[in-house]
């Protein structure tokens, strides 16, 4: 999404770039327009104040003024022609700070569901790790000890249920004999699976 807003802010910079360089020229052309306007106002106060009388010089002012009067409509058509290249540059714009802003506003959006669940997480951290030691400083040291090493061994998972005879860890099922020795054991008793050496946790699930 970052990626898509930075093409489509480069496009707005190239279509609001069009647009004042249009400007520029609009008001350029319009100048030209204007000079020329003015050049023939003159020409026309001087043919129609009489001052000038000979043929030639009559000739060659009518002609001069259907001249500036062609050259003023094709510079009038440049300036038409430029203000539309400035409009659908100017519509461009428009529309592109629209699909800028849309798009900035859902990477908000995303930033905003991004950072609400790192809170969550950072708190169901610190509930988790203060319920872990609560129950931690009720283990007797040496289990804990014994349970901590399993866990660096075991990827992270020291204890395991034991659960309708197989042992939750590695997913074995327990032999007859191993069965019979679970059953035999003291409640209080630490198990441990022959399998992948995890402690096991006796349930009502655990089919004995
Ligand atoms: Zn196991």
């Amino acid at each position: 999404m970052n990626k898509d807003l930075a093409q489509l802010r480069d496009l707005l910079v190239a279509a609001q770039t069009e647009e004042s360089d249009c400007a520029r020229e609009q008001t350029k052309a319009e100048q030209d327009v204007d000079q020329v306007r003015q050049r023939a106002a003159r020409d026309q106060q001087r043919l129609d104040s009489g001052a000038v009388t000979s043929p030639k010089d009559l000739e060659n002012l009518q002609h001069e003024i259907a001249s500036l009067a062609k050259r003023q409509s094709d510079l009038e058509d440049v300036v038409l022609e430029v203000m539309e290249r400035r409009e659908s540059a100017q519509a461009r714009a428009a529309e592109l700070t629209e699909r800028v802003a849309a798009v900035q506003a859902k990477i908000d959006d995303a930033a905003g569901r991004r950072d609400a669940a790192y809170e969550q997480l950072d708190a169901e951290t610190a509930s988790v790790t203060k319920e872990r030691e609560v129950i931690a400083g009720s283990v007797p040291a040496d289990l804990l000890k014994l349970y901590e090493k399993l866990r660096e061994q075991q990827g992270g998972v020291g204890a395991a249920k034991l659960y309708q005879r197989r042992c939750d860890g590695c997913r074995l099922e327990l032999n007859i004999t191993e069965v019979n020795e679970v059953r035999a054991a003291a409640p209080d008793a630490v198990l441990r699976c022959e399998n992948c050496r995890r402690i096991l946790v006796r349930t009502a699930d655990s089919g004995l």
